[in-house]
């Protein structure tokens, strides 16, 4: 009987992975056999992730090493797919996982170079990330990418506009993606997460009163923990999500 999540055999770069969403989605891919790349821009950080993974899984079939990258600079984004092809031979799986958000307020008082710092790291580095694995994966005739977006992107902000702006367009990244790489058996989705216990949302979380309010209009009235985003991605990753492309799954604890 096959093991519809087994991801044995599959190389998956996982940007922004030695903390909160991506760290636990890289120890899952590993744990259901994928070697995957661990990558942030902090080498000591990314060795540190690297070794805890591999201690995780242990003699199993997956295995991670270390690939730091600033997915701001599209010459270390380059760097990260082209080391990961020489020392793991392939990029079967993309998830583009990091993103910033450097501005809280109203879209009247941006700074332009806030809001093209947010545009560059969440939308353009996973564009540029995509077109770089891309032809490899229409050659092998097989490939998977996620990105990880965010429930803002799926409405207003009076505070976070521009990311949300930034994360919309994650979602539609993946349906482009879908639509136009789908001859080619890849598939492309959009995780779009709710309130998640990570560094990046702490503001929202770490007050008792802020999360009570943060977590008031959830079904679950919760928050959420990391390796529930990790746990999907190993679904969308895998032959269990063979069928799904082009879709955003919403992960909010029914917000
Ligand atoms: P996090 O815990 O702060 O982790 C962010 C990771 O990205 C770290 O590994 C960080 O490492 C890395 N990183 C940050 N800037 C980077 C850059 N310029 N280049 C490369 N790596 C970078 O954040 P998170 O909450 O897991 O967020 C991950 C994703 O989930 C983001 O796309 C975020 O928008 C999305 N999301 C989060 C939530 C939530 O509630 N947490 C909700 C919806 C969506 P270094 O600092 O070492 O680079």
């Amino acid at each position: 009987m096959e093991n519809m999540f087994d991801l044995t055999g599959k190389v998956t770069i996982v940007t922004g992975s030695t903390k909160g969403i991506g760290k636990a989605i890289a120890l899952q891919m590993a744990l259901h056999g994928a070697s995957v790349v661990v990558s942030s821009r902090k080498e000591d950080a990314c060795e540190a992730v690297t070794n805890e993974i591999n201690e995780a899984v242990g003699e199993g079939k997956g295995k991670a090493i270390s690939i730091p990258c600033h997915i701001g600079y599209k010459e270390q984004l380059q760097s990260l797919v082209d080391e990961t092809r020489n020392r793991l031979g392939s990029v079967d799986i993309l998830v583009c996982n990091a993103a910033v958000n450097p501005y809280y307020g109203s879209m009247a008082d941006i700074p332009d170079s806030a809001f093209e710092k947010i545009m560059d790291c969440n939308v353009k580095s996973n564009h540029w990330l995509c077109q770089m694995v891309l032809p490899e994966m229409v050659e092998r005739n097989d490939g998977v990418i996620l990105i990880v977006s965010s429930v803002g992107g799926l409405h207003g902000s009076t505070v976070l506009g521009t990311y949300a702006i930034s994360k919309a367009a994650d979602m539609q990244l993946a349906r482009n993606i879908a639509v136009e790489y789908g001859p080619h058996n890849i598939r492309a989705n959009a995780i779009a997460p709710g309130l998640i216990r990570t560094d990046f949302a702490r503001a929202l979380w770490e007050n008792p009163e802020t999360l009570k309010a943060s977590t008031a209009n959830a079904s679950l009235r919760r928050i959420g923990e990391p390796e529930e985003i990790g746990g999907v991605a190993v679904f969308l990753a895998s032959r269990a999500g063979s069928f799904m492309t082009g879709q955003t799954v919403v992960v909010d604890g029914g917000r």
